[in-house]
């Protein structure tokens, strides 16, 4: 490509750029304010403390950005008047919903770390247990706490290999040969 071709290309892209900037402006912010659908938004996330969401990297922040951005829209060209200069409002309806579809994964994903996490902890919980317990005293085998067991009475240990228990008070005693 040689630069005259280089510069009309500009140019071409230039002229479209300035197309969709004029439609886009359009649609979203009013005629004697370019800026005022980011106005409206920094306005709108400082109240909603959309910045601490941020801050705490919940994913869904990132969702509920562009739904602002879509309401503004909305309301923008429903009080300013005239037809949407690049999508319809039933696009901008579809969008503000997929957006919240995307919001609501995001909390399906939250809710999914948090029940691995907890199995985790419980497996790293047993695990502790077993390592203070002692072998089974009849089987050898290794030994648990039973807390479904307790029934708010006393911890109860159980062997995992014969299923021998006592209260885990009792489970590390021997009694002296
Ligand atoms: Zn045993």
């Amino acid at each position: 490509m040689n630069a005259a071709d280089a510069i009309h290309l500009n140019y071409e892209a230039y002229e479209r750029q300035m197309r969709l900037f004029t439609a886009k402006g359009h649609d979203y912010a009013s005629a004697d304010d370019t800026l005022s659908n980011s106005k409206k938004f920094v306005k709108i996330a400082a109240a909603l403390r959309l910045g601490d969401m941020i801050q705490a990297e919940k994913p869904e922040a990132g969702f509920l950005t562009m739904e602002i951005h879509k309401l503004i829209r909305w309301c923008n060209l429903r009080t300013q008047g005239g037809e949407p200069r690049c999508e319809t409002l039933l696009d901008t309806t579809d969008d503000a919903m997929n957006y919240l579809r995307l919001a609501a994964l995001a909390l399906a994903e939250e809710a999914t770390c948090k029940e691995s996490l907890k199995v985790r902890e419980e497996a790293s919980d047993e695990q502790a247990h077993c390592e203070k317990l002692k072998p089974c005293p009849f089987c050898g085998g290794k030994a648990r706490r039973n807390d479904k067991l307790t029934e708010g009475i006393e911890g109860v240990v159980e062997c995992k290999e014969c299923g021998a228990c006592a209260f885990a008070s009792d489970w590390n005693r021997r009694v002296k040969a």
